[in-house]
């Protein structure tokens, strides 16, 4: 298989416990490139725990990633669950897989415009100018080019939220994993933040969507996975996982937050 006809995103089999409580019993996702895929479910059915194992910010006890056609090699750790066997591929594919949180999670000490230079400088070693240059471009997309030289605490959830977005976005990531990015915000700032997320899905980019704005899934989402219970209990096209879900648990789920 060449690199350009693999997927951007491939998980097979994610399994998951904490102690007792089995979070994750085997949930798979591919994503080719350019796909949008909106992962959706109740609160506790492992929705964040599938893309932290994703980045290993946890250590999943089984299954495969791989990311932009390379599999992260994994290895039993001795402390139970899977670890990367070798930290430099996990810092490189680390650096693929563009994060946002739901809490912005920004360097409070930090501009606007350092905090989306960081990685591309320390990590990337791209030289400082282009680096600027490339940021002031993604600000300037984001609508907060302006904002450049503001710290985070004077800037609205909306700004912070689309200055992570920027700073995700700087390392040309395969694919963005996004984790609720629109549930800390106020109401008003929700849209400005989903404008941005539409701009990314119509230029393309490969994106892992959690969200609980089902209008804005069923609208950007090319798949919707519904997540129950660690089981990936329906998937599909948005317009039959939102219009004609076989799951009743899906049917339910969806009608209560629409
Ligand atoms: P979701 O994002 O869908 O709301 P999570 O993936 O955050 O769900 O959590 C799934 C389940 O795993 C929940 O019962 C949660 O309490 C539990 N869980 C998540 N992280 C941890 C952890 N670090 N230690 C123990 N339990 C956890
Ligand atoms: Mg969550």
């Amino acid at each position: 298989m060449t690199i350009a006809a693999s997927a951007a995103l491939d998980v097979t089999d994610l399994h998951k416990s904490f102690g007792p409580l089995e979070v994750l019993k085997g949930v798979s996702a591919t994503a080719k490139r350019g796909d949008v895929i909106s992962l959706i479910g109740s609160s506790g059915s492992g929705k964040s725990t599938f893309l932290r194992c994703i980045n290993l910010l946890e250590t999943p006890d089984q299954g495969r990633i791989i990311v932009g056609g390379e599999e992260l090699r994994l290895r039993p750790s001795n402390k139970g669950g899977l670890e990367a066997a070798d930290r430099k591929q996990l810092e490189r594919l680390r650096t693929g897989l563009g994060m946002v949180f739901q809490s912005f999670n920004l360097w409070a000490h930090r501009t606007v415009l350092e905090n989306v230079i960081e990685a591309p400088v320390h990590v990337l070693k791209v030289p400082r100018r282009e680096a600027i240059e490339k940021a002031e471009g993604l600000l300037a997309k984001v609508g907060l080019y302006d904002k450049r030289d503001a710290y985070p605490a004077f800037l609205s959830g909306g700004q912070q939220q689309r200055a992570a977005i920027a700073r995700a976005l700087c390392v040309d990531p395969a694919v963005m994993l996004f984790d609720e990015p629109t549930s800390a915000l106020d109401p008003e700032l929700v849209g400005e933040v989903l404008k941005v997320i539409r701009d990314l899905a119509e230029e393309g980019r490969t994106m892992l969507l959690v969200t609980h704005e089902m209008a804005f899934a069923r609208d950007v989402s090319t798949h919707v996975m519904f997540l129950d219970r660690g089981r990936v209990e329906e998937e599909g096209p948005p317009e039959r996982v939102f219009g004609d879900p076989t799951s009743a648990r899906c049917r339910d789920f969806t009608r209560s937050l629409s």
